[in-house]
């Protein structure tokens, strides 16, 4: 089962994705995860991505498809994933499209947390408290709701066209669980593929 999440900063993707693949038994992929753990390295690269992902910014698409590709071939995957934070532009989409039907495999279900924007700001706002992240800092949030606005949204449009049936629009603004539990009932309609 592949299942790809969509939500702005704050929006509670991250918990939710991991919960879900956590119940599936598959790989949750988060690509912000991924990319925090690179930062370790402490190389040239990383410090190029640390200045980008601080300040709210996109790292770049070359990078991101390269991280997705290896990442999706590892045995772990074979049996589905949830994806969290990828695909957020045009060409990721594209890349990740590519991929998918050239290894003949396709997407169960979209998940698109939607949440209102005042709520966000403070839901980031509390979130840097407890996990100092810098990207939360108030003025970076405007950054990244604008990247997710201009880049990631115009992405929707492709998605609940070519998948009517398995894009849903779930309400962020609720309980963890009471939105794990809609979610689970989502997920569940399909038939897992082995
Ligand atoms: P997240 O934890 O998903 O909010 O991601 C944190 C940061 O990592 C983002 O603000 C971006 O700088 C970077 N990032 C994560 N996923 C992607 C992606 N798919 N494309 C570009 N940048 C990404």
């Amino acid at each position: 089962m592949i299942i790809i999440f969509f939500g702005p900063p704050g929006a509670g993707k991250g918990t939710q994705a991991s919960l879900t693949a956590k119940t599936l038994k598959i790989p949750h992929l988060s690509t912000g995860d991924i990319l925090r753990d690179k930062l370790l390295d402490q190389d040239t690269l990383s410090i190029k991505l640390k200045k980008l992902m601080d300040s709210g910014n996109l790292v770049s698409d070359d990078i991101l498809n390269e991280i997705i590709a290896n990442r999706l071939k590892l045995p772990d995957c074979q049996g589905g994933f949830v994806l969290d934070g990828y695909p957020r532009t045009m060409s990721q989409k594209i890349f990740l499209i590519d991929f998918l039907e050239s290894h003949d495999l396709s997407i169960s279900k979209i998940i698109d947390l939607v949440i209102d924007e005042k709520i966000i700001i403070y839901r980031i706002k509390s979130r840097s408290n407890i996990e100092n992240r810098l990207d939360d800092r108030e003025e970076i949030i405007k950054t990244r709701m604008v990247k997710y606005i201009e880049e990631t949204k115009p992405l929707f449009k492709y998605f609940r066209s070519k998948y009517p049936n398995d894009y849903h629009i779930i309400d962020g603004d609720q309980d963890i669980e009471k939105i794990q539990d809609d979610i689970l009932k989502i997920v569940k309609n399909e038939d897992f593929q082995p």
